[in-house]
């Protein structure tokens, strides 16, 4: 491919020509949301091209449709207007022409999330699955992207923070920037704006630390201290004799608001959303639980570019981005990647073991909240992600598991599992680094000629008896195809740590979660065969009073619980609430509380340091 474009302009048809395919984007209106995008494909299908925006994004399984953001759309060809037939809702295809083909587009973009784009005054970010089209035929084509400055005074000072390798744009300036096919294309996300930015290298390979909001006296130096930790940390898990990171640089880039938090991975980035609050500032030392979260977050997210970006499910080694594309192996991709995120934090350091073990407590007492653990297995979870894990309602706690959280803890059962069974010789490291160097390490090498392959769905059991000897059928017939809860207890035994059992006071209780709704007290779930149900209550119904008291305090949980406090285990109350508009009372025999409150703690420390329990050890030092 050359490495020049002829001129500026936007999408000209010598360098489309010069290209073969051309997108330029241009902010055009920032109070309007809209991004202009202009796609200049230099040799069109003779028959009439055929484009098409995905209907969903990888690393989150939901059918988003963002075609639906597309305002108006034109095609033209030597300056004349060339038909677009609308073939479905994300499909597109021109009458065909013999030179140029340029489309047209608008794109509104007001998601503020990961998943999508958004644009206003202060900043622009977009992945390329909700403004980029596909060129159908040319996906594996070389992509080249134009990433223009908005014609706005307030964007004079923008830079932009991309892992998009540069045609001929400085880093972090406007211009062009290229992908080596349509997939590439979609997987780095762009920021444009006046971010905050630091930079640090682990093992060698330079990382962009980009956050974009107000954060008065964010302490970035520490931010990046503790990241570069955690990167070095799980460079050297995958490839513990050369360090080698998957990816030449790295690009975080963090969106700050009032209250959000989430994350997408990419193969060299990943966009995150946070709390202001969970950023550390200049002269605050301590270690808050927001800012363990943020760094928890970040961890799993970087643990991505192994576990999914390059490790893959047979299913997602070529995505399908016109429909759901099935796997019952996320509690392996999410779960995993969710037990390691934390593992991760201490074994870099930046938690303590204490820490690390409470944090374990937390996601157990999580997953034995709900009933829908006992209904639906992780694989299922896995399976039906797009419809039920991503579409969750009032009922969710009752009919579906999280394969996040209770994947966590396969991971957790299955790598105490396999270091009893081993005698300390083997752990789920020596798996993951298996998974890695068969499926893994070439990846992307292997996609530019269509060999790359992914786990297949009943591969997993085999290749970690090969690996390490253990056979695991037995463990994943219960817990991950079955429903049966993962026995902590009994296996953290042999590793000195102990469980206890936190329901000793059993407080009275409806056995819902509730909500505040403007003053109102709502139901958000109320779990099955709990106090609440069995009385005749559900989700949405608006509590009133307890026995002719009103509940009036500001949160809605304090309210309830003060309420309830007046009354024993067994007693029963009346209870008024309206569902719509009409009043209800119910008697409900309250039953003792059913929070889950299980803690974790270290048996007798060894004398004169911290406990190496054989999970937190480094690799290298088994
Ligand atoms: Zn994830």
């Amino acid at each position: 491919m050359k490495k020049t474009i002829t001129t500026k302009k936007q999408g000209t048809i010598t360098a489309a020509s010069a290209h073969g395919l051309l997108y330029s984007i241009v902010p055009k209106d920032l109070a309007g949301h809209l991004y202009q995008v202009t796609l200049d494909i230099a040799a069109p299908d003779a028959a009439g091209q055929v484009v098409s925006l995905p209907v969903w994004i990888p690393g989150s399984y939901m059918v988003r449709e963002f075609s639906r953001n597309i305002v108006q759309i034109k095609a033209s060809s030597d300056g004349k207007k060339v038909a677009l037939k609308k073939l479905n809702k994300n499909t597109w295809q021109a009458a065909p022409c013999k030179t140029t083909l340029r489309i047209t587009y608008e794109v509104y973009a007001w998601d503020l999330s990961v998943r999508a784009a958004h644009l206003d005054q202060s900043h622009g970010f977009f992945n390329g699955t909700g403004v980029f089209l596909s060129v159908h035929g040319q996906e594996m084509n070389p992509h080249v992207v134009d990433i223009q400055r908005a014609d706005d005074a307030a964007c004079k000072t923008w830079r932009v923070a991309t892992s998009l390798p540069e045609l001929k744009a400085k880093r972090y300036g406007f211009g062009t920037y290229v992908a080596a096919n349509y997939d590439a294309l979609i997987d780095h996300p762009v920021e444009m704006g006046d971010f905050a930015m630091a930079t640090f290298e682990a093992h060698g390979v330079p990382h962009d630390f980009v956050v974009t909001g107000k954060v008065p006296n964010m302490d970035m130096d520490r931010i990046i201290a503790d990241v570069k930790k955690i990167c070095e940390t799980q460079i050297a898990l995958f490839e513990p004799r050369t360090k080698k990171a998957p990816m030449d640089r790295y690009v975080f880039m963090t969106m700050v608001v009032g209250e959000g938090y989430g994350g997408l991975e990419h193969r060299a980035s990943t966009a995150l959303i946070c709390n202001r609050t969970d950023l550390p500032l200049k002269h605050q030392a301590e270690m808050t639980d927001g800012y363990r979260g943020f760094l928890g977050l970040c961890s799993h997210e970087y643990f991505h570019t192994w576990n999914v970006k390059r490790i893959k499910p047979a299913a997602f080694a070529h995505y399908d981005l016109q429909q759901e594309n099935y796997t019952s192996l996320l509690w392996l991709f999410e779960g995993f990647t969710s037990y390691y995120d934390d593992l991760m934090l201490v074994r870099a350091g930046v938690i303590d073991e204490v820490a690390y073990l409470k944090l374990i407590a937390k996601t157990i007492n999580m997953v034995t909240r709900g009933s829908g653990r006992t209904k639906q297995s992780v694989a299922e979870s896995s399976f039906d992600a797009w419809t039920k894990y991503y579409r969750q309602d009032e009922n969710s706690p009752n009919a579906i598991v999280s394969y996040y959280t209770k994947g966590s803890l396969v991971g957790l059962g299955l790598d105490l599992t396999i270091r009893a069974e081993s005698a300390g010789k083997k752990s789920l490291d020596d798996v993951m680094r298996v998974l890695w160097q068969k499926f893994g390490r070439d990846f992307y090498e292997r996609l530019l000629t269509g060999k790359q392959q992914g786990l297949a769905e009943n591969e997993f059991e085999a290749l970690v008896e090969a690996t390490t000897g253990v056979n695991v059928r037995r463990f994943l017939d219960r817990h991950v195809r079955g429903t049966e809860d993962v026995p902590l207890a009994a296996l953290y035994a042999d590793f000195a740590v102990l469980v206890n059992d936190g329901n000793a006071n059993k407080k009275a209780s409806l056995g819902v979660r509730v909500v505040r709704d403007g003053n109102d007290c709502k139901i958000a779930n109320a779990h099955e065969g709990r106090a609440a149900h069995l009385a005749g209550l559900s989700a949405n119904d608006v509590l009133m009073a307890v026995n002719g008291l009103r509940l009036t305090a500001a949160d809605a949980a304090d309210s309830l619980a003060t309420a309830l406090g007046r009354y024993r285990v067994g007693e029963t109350v009346q209870i008024h609430a309206f569902r719509r508009d009409e009043l209800l009372t119910v008697q409900a025999k309250l039953q003792g509380d059913d929070v889950p409150a299980l803690s974790l703690s270290i048996q007798a420390p060894a004398k004169g340091g911290s406990v190496v329990r054989p999970s937190f050890q480094k690799p290298g030092k088994r």
